[in-house]
């Protein structure tokens, strides 16, 4: 279990730090992080929590997080991260489709009051009986109660615990609707962790800044898990997404390895003191989440020096990750192809309609199948069944081509692609091109209706600084000769940034929508 192979490498390497909170200073060696986990859980015990029970953790970034994620996990309760970014109506759908009865949250988050928020949705929330603030006498009773209460309890709880019980309920980004609940084991989410920790050759001697959010899969799995399982260091920067706070962080800490979704790494390349922070200890490194453009890698290399960054793919119903490049993948792939598959897991390339596997080289569903899939969507068969198949495959809604080696490379959603006058055209490609165009920073594209061709292009676009603007024809001249007539967008917006989750996704749905209605 997840609380298990913590405990090994605390017992291993009790002197070796294991976390940095750089916003306060407050540190701990992976003896000191046991202690303190140790305390919480029983804590969470004398509060009448136990094996099965939900706990919901509110927050951004903090080491308070990372107690609880490594508390809970040792007991046996069923964590639920919620979003930083949700409001009264979301939070209370949570609380109420995940049947929380104890709740840690932050007082507040930037400009959230979350102390309001929850009073305010709390009579319509039955199973929730306690409510947990951080940084206040709450905090302090929970860790008095662990103190004063009995470690042979913990011991007990902990050694009950099966490595196949749900312990985390992950809501998807909501990228293309409404979150849904993935329902993960310790087997799931750990073993995902220790084989990208080893992917990446985390070794006690690496410190991986994360600022990527622990709500999501990649800052609490990817980040988290990889580290504890393999004795390295975890560097929180902020509580939330802060360019400048990244790079001091790493600059500081000397951080050999740095994660993040394409857009917060080209918000860190084009930081205007940039230059001024000095990244010489980075080494490694991952870039996922959304199509990683070939540019960014490169400079992501070239400029940061993480020669042996990685590119993962995956989703949170499976864990997350299940391609994944390696360290000594040539350059080329490993900044063009989201790589191989990961240890344990298969992958098949299936046509849509017809779930027939198609041949390498041609374009389908990816489908992932193995240890990673998780246990299905919280009470939600329904969702489930459509899926994980009967013979556990998970549709991922994602198109790929698995090339004759297997490399992957994932040209976008099934629900994202184009078809205009009967081409079909992945976004994706037309993203690539758009990134060459000297003034264009960020670059995205969506379909909108067209009577005449069934859908145009229509690419959203953020300037460089000196750009001033970027018209349709101007793009249509810069592509012309370069691109099939039909991939050049008929629209073009610029913007100053793009809709996003709290991951840093671009939703699309919602830029299609807005473009609607833009263009009417
Ligand atoms: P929702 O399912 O709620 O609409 P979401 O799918 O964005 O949201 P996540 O589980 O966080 O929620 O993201 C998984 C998705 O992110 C994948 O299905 C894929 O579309 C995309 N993705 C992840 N990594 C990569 C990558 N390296 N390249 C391209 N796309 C990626
Ligand atoms: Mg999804």
């Amino acid at each position: 279990t997840i609380g298990d192979n913590f405990d090994r490498t605390a017992t291993a390497l009790p002197d070796a730090e294991a976390l940095v909170e750089v916003a306060t200073g407050r540190r701990w060696s992976y003896a000191q992080l046991r202690e303190e986990i140790d305390t919480v859980a029983t804590g969470l015990l004398a509060a009448g929590l136990g094996k099965g029970d939900r706990l919901g953790i509110w927050a951004p970034n903090m080491a308070e997080w990372t107690l609880v994620q490594y508390a809970t996990a040792k007991i046996g309760v069923i964590l639920v991260n919620i979003n930083p970014s949700y409001r009264t109506h979301e939070l209370e759908f949570v609380l109420n489709q995940a049947g929380i009865s104890v709740l840690v949250a932050a007082k507040n988050f930037k400009t959230s009051d979350y102390a309001a928020m929850i009073e305010e949705v709390r009579p319509r929330c039955e199973a929730l009986r306690q409510v947990v603030l951080i940084g206040t006498s709450d905090w302090d009773e929970l860790v008095e109660a662990g103190r004063a209460g009995d470690r042979t309890a913990l011991a007990e709880a902990q050694a009950a615990l099966s490595p196949d019980d749900p312990i985390n309920i992950q809501y998807t980004s909501g990228t293309t609707g409404f979150p849904k609940g993935a329902t993960l084991s310790h087997h799931n989410i750990l073993n995902n962790g220790y084989f990208v920790g080893r992917i990446c050759g985390y070794t006690p001697d690496d410190r991986v800044a994360i600022p990527v959010p622990f709500y999501h899969c990649f800052g609490m799995v990817m980040g988290n898990l990889a580290c504890t399982s393999s004795g390295a260091t975890m560097v929180i920067p902020a509580q939330g997404f802060d360019p400048k706070a990244t790079l001091a962080a790493v600059a500081q800490e000397r951080c050999t390895s740095l994660y993040g979704v394409p857009t917060m790494f080209i918000a860190e390349l084009n930081d205007p003191d940039f230059e001024s922070y000095d990244l010489s200890s980075l080494r490694t490194g991952i870039m996922a989440g959304s199509p990683c453009p070939v540019e960014v890698m490169k400079q992501v290399v070239d400029r940061m020096g993480m020669t042996e960054v990685t590119i993962c793919y995956g989703m949170t119903e499976t864990s997350p990750v299940s391609t994944q490049t390696r360290a000594d993948d040539s350059l080329e792939l490993r900044v063009s192809t989201v790589g191989r598959v990961h240890p344990h897991v298969e992958i098949k390339i299936v046509d849509p309609e017809t779930g027939l596997t198609l041949p390498r080289g041609e374009p389908g569903e990816l489908c992932t199948r193995g240890y990673s899939v998780m246990l299905g969507y919280w009470n939600e068969p329904d969702k489930t069944a459509e899926a994980i198949d009967a013979a556990r495959w998970m549709h991922t809604g994602d198109i790929g081509i698995m090339d004759s080696d297997g490399y992957v490379n994932i040209t976008g959603r099934i629900k994202d692609m184009v078809i205009r006058g009967g081409e079909n055209i992945y976004p994706r490609e037309i993203e690539e091109f758009l990134y060459t165009h000297p003034d264009v920073l960020d670059a995205q594209v969506v379909g909108v209706p067209d009577v005449r061709y069934g859908e145009e292009l229509c690419a959203w676009v953020t300037l460089r600084e000196g750009a001033e603007e970027l018209t349709a024809e101007a793009v249509r001249e810069f592509a012309t000769g370069r691109l099939a007539h039909y991939k050049i967008p008929r629209y073009v917006v610029v913007v100053e940034e793009f809709p996003m989750t709290v991951t840093g996704k671009v939703r699309k749905v919602e830029m299609r929508e807005r473009s609607i209605e833009m263009l009417d």
